[in-house]
């Protein structure tokens, strides 16, 4: 006999103190931030502590070349331009997925085109992609997505065959890898965010910033010229004459990250390798915990996959069909009630967005590549990305240090709820 759920008055499963017990080192950031206003070091690039940043983490993926920008958005838009995405063009996106990840698509002139996801990952199908790929298709941008990392042989197939440019929406897997190589070195151009803070921002925080990393010479020097006005040497970094001719102007826009950023991001390096492995640590402790518990159905990773970072959370899929039928919405308050810290990834699937679904005359006069009518996407046509924002998809905090007794509580909590969901029905 358990005891009464909590929801209907019974005693919470989850007593421990749930907040992350890992803090960032705040004194050492006021130090750095302070050292910089000290100096009056309060703009550059490609010189100083942000040169000294984009050597470290282009060192700590394995990537030949590394440039840090004002946003992760701003870096994806960079990577696009990369490869040479530009008017007509389509990218393929998931629905599953964030506007900031598709938003350089449509600035660029090129249409984001939905695909789904892969029902026992939740991550962009290379199946699914391939179906949608047209003569337009110009690259793929697969996003990995709480740092659970994309099928990349099954995308690394469809680039070969189709001639395709892959660019990564990393900003949530700075540390994850595929078959031994980080995200960041995979070919052609990985792209990441620094949003936030530490223990729940991005895995390499810093309030804002993005930042590109690619093996390819050529795709470097386009991101220099796109964005990286009067960056420090970037006159002579320039090989591609076409490019050297621009001199340190390039093409004039300037999203360089500010020295603040790549202080803190300096600092946040110090750890991810650090808050990588307790996290790994604990999604395993958790997810073997939860196996076989009625109504979790855990998300399964690619053979090759190094799952890492984990912004969002840690992954859950809601099973109903364990549990009678009970609603998402009366599990996860059921969960909550007991004092588990659940929250339902409960959203719009980017197709069924009014700026899809009503489409944008973006520059006026009937034109831009989403004017209304451009798409006939509706409701049921992602079975999967809808059925999982419509309340399958359920995440716990990713924890770097736990609390004593709080994995073995949360635990008893979903043990609990699944024994008496009856109640709830
Ligand atoms: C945070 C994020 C971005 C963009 O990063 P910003 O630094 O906020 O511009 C892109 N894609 C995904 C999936 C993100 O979570």
């Amino acid at each position: 006999m358990t005891d009464k759920l909590a929801i209907h008055g019974g005693p919470k499963a989850v007593t421990a103190d749930t907040a992350e017990q890992w803090q960032p080192p705040v004194e050492e950031q006021k130090r750095a931030i302070c050292d910089l206003i000290d100096q009056q070091y309060l703009s550059g690039a490609g010189a100083g502590v942000g040169k000294e940043f984009e050597d470290r983490f282009g060192a700590y993926v394995g990537a030949k070349y590394c440039l840090s920008t004002d946003h992760g958005s701003n870096a994806i838009m960079a990577g696009l331009f990369a490869v040479g995405v530009g008017p007509g063009d389509e990218v393929i996106v998931p629905d599953l997925g964030y506007i900031g990840s598709y938003t350089g698509v449509i600035h660029l002139g090129a249409r984001p085109v939905f695909c789904d996801v892969d029902p026992r990952t939740g991550l962009t199908d290379p199946a699914d992609v391939e179906k949608r790929i047209t003569a337009k298709t110009k690259a793929i941008l697969p996003i990995h997505l709480n740092g659970y990392v994309c099928d990349m042989d099954g995308l690394f197939r469809l680039r070969e065959k189709y001639g395709l440019a892959i660019v990564h929406d990393a900003a949530h897997a700075h540390p994850a890898g595929w078959d031994g190589v980080k995200v960041g070195a995979l070919a052609d151009v990985a792209c990441f965010s620094m949003q936030g803070a530490d223990p729940f921002g991005k895995p390499v925080p810093a309030g804002e910033g993005g930042i590109n990393t690619t093996n390819n010479r050529e795709y470097y020097e386009r991101i220099l010229i796109f964005c990286h006005l009067h960056r420090t040497g970037i006159a002579e970094e320039l090989t591609n004459p076409q490019y050297r001719m621009l001199g340190n102007q390039g093409l004039g826009l300037k999203w360089r990250a500010h020295p603040f950023t790549m202080a803190l991001g300096l600092i946040s390096m110090d750890s991810v390798e650090y808050r990588n492995e307790r996290r790994l640590h604990y999604r395993e402790q958790l997810y073997d915990a939860l196996r076989d518990v009625p109504g979790v159905r855990l998300p399964e990773s690619y053979p090759k996959a190094q799952d890492g970072g984990f912004y969002g959370g840690l992954r859950m899929f809601y099973a109903a069909e364990q549990l009678g039928g009970l609603s998402s919405d009366k599990y996860m308050k059921a969960l909550q009630a007991e004092g588990v810290p659940v929250t339902r990834y409960r959203d719009q699937p980017e197709h069924m967005r009014p700026l899809i679904q009503r489409g944008f005359d973006l520059y006026g006069g009937g034109r831009g590549p989403i004017l209304p009518g451009t798409y006939s996407y509706k409701k049921g046509d992602f079975p999967v990305t809808e059925a999982l924002v419509g309340g399958q998809l359920m995440r716990l905090p990713a924890y770097v240090e736990p609390a004593d007794g709080v994995i073995e509580q949360i635990v008893a909590g979903y043990k609990k709820v699944a024994e008496g969901y009856e109640s709830l029905l």
